[in-house]
């Protein structure tokens, strides 16, 4: 098997987290057998400076042109008061729209051995594995008419039959192979955007009757999800709800540097850590990669159908997490502080020994 991917490392430690996922990518490819064809594009500050444009159309073909899109982050304060079009961040959501990625998903699961070093009760926090489910392309990031003046700023919050349909739909086919339970987020007390989502979400639920729906307001969603995360299989939410929502989600997990995701649409899919290019610490060798190597386990699954190769990653890191190393930003005492680099190597040592450790009969596609 050949797969095509486009790499869009970015800026800061974009650049960083996307080296250490290709390595891990490549010890995967040989393990498994299969051919990876990369083809590393410019994207936000890095593209501005060189063309003038965050996101040239030499890059978006590239994106058409592949199985998968592999993104590290974009945007710095050196691009800051740049014109919002010019801007790194207009960059993205330019690439999630020509994409048609409606999705976004990421888990919220517990790794055992950072239970500990997460702000929240181990109680709390011990067996929850859940996915957020936000809806990526439309809502109030896209609506129009949008814009302000001397007085007034105002945006559109607004979703059509077809988004909310079809976004709702892979939430009810997701929670199938999962926990069978769908909580479906609204502020349908205040918005007619959001009574309008939730008529449509218990319309397409009538072709999933074995499927738990729930409807939650977004603030109670907020205050449950650190109060008793176990509760939830698919939280499926709008755009700018799941922005907030699985930010503190993410929190679950203790850092930033470990949340993964996955952006997907009918036929392009991306996949990117959710942290951004973190200036404070870029050329430093401290970035986690743990995220963005999560997020290539989520790329072998999702885009390439390889649930194994996903589960081999995702036991090395388990497996590394608990022989004690930490980048910084995860550290604890009695840990072992490592590079970004250290981290990457020792992942992909744990990967080789699952691999030789099991029967290669079980590495199948
Ligand atoms: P950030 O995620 O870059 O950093 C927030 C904090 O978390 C920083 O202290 C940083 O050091 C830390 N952190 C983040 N990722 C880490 C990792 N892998 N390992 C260790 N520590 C990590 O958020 P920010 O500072 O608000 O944004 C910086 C820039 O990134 C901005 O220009 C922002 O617009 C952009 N951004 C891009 C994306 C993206 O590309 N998808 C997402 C968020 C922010």
């Amino acid at each position: 098997m050949k797969c095509k991917i486009t790499l869009l490392p970015g800026d800061g430690i974009g650049v960083e987290v996307t080296e250490a996922a290709v390595k891990v990518m490549n010890q995967v490819a040989d393990n498994f057998n299969i051919t990876l064809e990369f083809n590393s594009q410019l994207i936000g500050g890095a593209s501005y400076e060189k063309n003038g444009s965050p996101l040239t159309d030499e890059t978006l073909q590239s994106c058409y042109d592949s199985d998968a899109v592999f993104l590290g982050a974009a945007g710095g304060p050196k691009w800051e008061n740049l014109p919002h079009h010019l801007k790194p961040e207009a960059a993205l959501l330019k690439l999630r729209k020509a994409l048609g990625l409606f999705t976004n998903i990421r888990p919220a699961k517990i790794y055992e051995a950072l239970i500990d070093s997460s702000t929240l009760k181990k109680e709390v926090l011990q067996g929850t594995d859940f996915i957020v489910l936000r809806e990526l392309t439309g809502g109030i990031y896209f609506g129009t008419p949008r814009g302000f003046d001397k007085n007034r700023g105002w945006n559109t919050m607004e979703y059509s039959y077809e988004e909310v349909e079809r976004i709702a739909r892979m939430a009810f086919k997701m929670a199938r192979e999962r926990g069978k339970k769908v909580t479906s987020v609204d502020k349908a007390n205040v918005l007619e955007v959001s009574q309008f989502w939730r008529n449509i979400v218990h319309e397409v639920h009538k072709e999933f009757a074995d499927v738990e729906l729930k409807d939650m307001y977004v603030d109670n969603a907020a205050m449950q999800i650190v109060r008793n995360p176990k509760q939830f299989d698919v939280l499926l939410t709008s755009n700018l709800f799941g922005d907030i929502l699985s930010d503190i989600a993410g929190m679950i997990t203790g850092s930033l540097g470990m949340l993964p995701s996955a952006s997907i649409g009918s036929k392009y899919s991306l996949y990117e850590p959710v942290h951004g290019s973190a200036p404070d610490i870029a050329g430093q060798g401290k970035a986690n990669p743990l995220a963005a190597i999560s997020s290539a386990a989520m790329m072998f699954n999702y885009s390439f159908g390889m649930q194994k190769a996903a589960e081999v990653i995702e036991e090395a890191i388990e497996r590394t997490l608990a022989q004690g190393l930490r980048t910084p930003d995860i550290f604890s005492e009695g840990c072992r502080s490592v590079s970004t680099e250290e981290m990457t190597n020792a992942v992909i040592e744990n990967i080789n020994e699952i691999y030789h450790n099991q029967a290669l009969g079980v590495f199948t596609l």
